[in-house]
């Protein structure tokens, strides 16, 4: 059977067919998702798609970072990644003081300032987006779309030789993937139609029900795990551990490959009690890949202007030096833990 082409002439890819109505695939693709014939395929808010990603999963990898996460990290490093819909960025380096985004913007939330360049008040911003059509310098953007499963694919088939040689392939990232789970399952097995290894980075702050749905379609779990103790894990999260934990153990027991992921915070969860928690928590599991240790970096700070944010995280938190990352991975060996990096 010969493959519809694409607008060069190649023949369009498995995945793409299923999802532009080739009638066989199409039957095929209604029943591996286990959606209602008709019903449409879903969308998703997305925030980036980064090539050649070589920290999120095994080999060289496609990153999809999902828009919308439930938890509020203290040290989250895509802070543009927690609203769940598009958001205002303003580059004021960019800005050529023209003026145009002040006059487009209907709540009088930009004002030309005395150096010709805009000033946002971004108390009064609600996102619209209406300064940045304007802002033919692009110095006011929107972050954040809302994208087919056929238009991500495309993108990330683009590199299948690289994921060939390397051993890699896709990871759903964030934000939060599992905050949209329609689209991360149609997500994933259209790439699993295209036999890419397929990875997922997440909290694990969701439903079960929503993990059980991806269980086949996931290579990896990239399952981060913040901090031990569950009062502190709120106060650092916005949410206790329970679910998370609970979520993880379920995982285990469904044989899902997993890479617990640990982001070390120093003065937060950088300290021997969570250490022996991380410990402890990979031997109940003894089917975890490994434990992956990520030492907190600051670089996400530089970000916090463009998006209006602030952080409730002490500007006295500083990335480790190396000697106290070796101290950790030594900790943790001593304990049994089997060290990996995921990527
Ligand atoms: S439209 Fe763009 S370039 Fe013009 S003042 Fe506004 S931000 Fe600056
Ligand atoms: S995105 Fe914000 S600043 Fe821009 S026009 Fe809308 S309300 Fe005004």
């Amino acid at each position: 059977m010969e493959r519809p082409a694409v607008g060069d002439g190649r023949p369009l890819p498995l995945g793409l067919l299923r999802l532009v109505g080739h009638r066989p695939a199409e039957k095929d693709r209604v029943e591996s998702l286990g959606r209602p014939k008709g019903r449409a395929m879903p969308t998703g808010w997305i925030f980036d798609i980064q090539r050649f990603s070589i920290h999120d999963g095994p080999g060289i990898r496609t990153t999809v970072f999902f828009k919308g996460c439930p938890l509020r990290c203290l040290w989250c490093g895509n802070p543009e990644s927690i609203r769940p819909r598009p958001q205002l960025s303003y580059l004021r380096e960019k800005c050529l003081g023209c003026g145009d985004c002040a006059g487009a913007c209907p709540r009088t939330a930009i004002a030309l300032g005395a150096d010709h360049k805009a000033s946002l008040d971004w108390s009064r911003c609600d996102h619209c987006g209406r300064c940045a059509v304007v802002c033919d310098a692009k110095a006011l953007e929107m972050v954040g779309r809302n994208v087919g499963v056929a238009e991500v694919l495309a993108v990330v088939l683009r590199d299948r030789d690289y994921y060939a040689a390397s051993g890699g392939g896709m990871t759903l990232s964030g934000g939060e993937p599992l905050a949209q789970p329609d689209f991360a399952e149609a997500l994933l097995h259209a790439a699993k139609a295209e036999s890419l290894h397929c990875c997922v980075e997440t909290s694990g702050m969701a439903e079960w029900s929503v993990l059980k749905r991806l269980l086949g379609a996931v290579d990896l779990w990239l399952y981060d795990y913040k901090e031990t103790d569950p009062h502190l894990h709120a106060k650092f999260t916005g949410f206790g551990n329970a679910p998370i934990l609970a979520n993880l153990h379920a995982l285990h027991r469904a044989d899902a490959k997993i890479v617990l992921r640990c982001p070390m915070i120093p003065e937060h969860n950088a300290r021997q009690q969570h250490l022996d928690g991380i410990a402890a928590l990979a031997r109940q599991l003894p089917k975890l890949e490994g434990v992956e240790l990520l030492p907190y970096y600051d670089l996400w700070r530089a970000k916090l202007t463009r998006f209006g944010l602030t952080s409730p995280l002490p500007e006295s938190v500083k990335p480790p030096d190396r000697a106290t990352v070796q101290s950790w991975h030594d900790y943790l060996r001593q304990r049994g833990v089997r060290l990996v990096a995921s990527s």
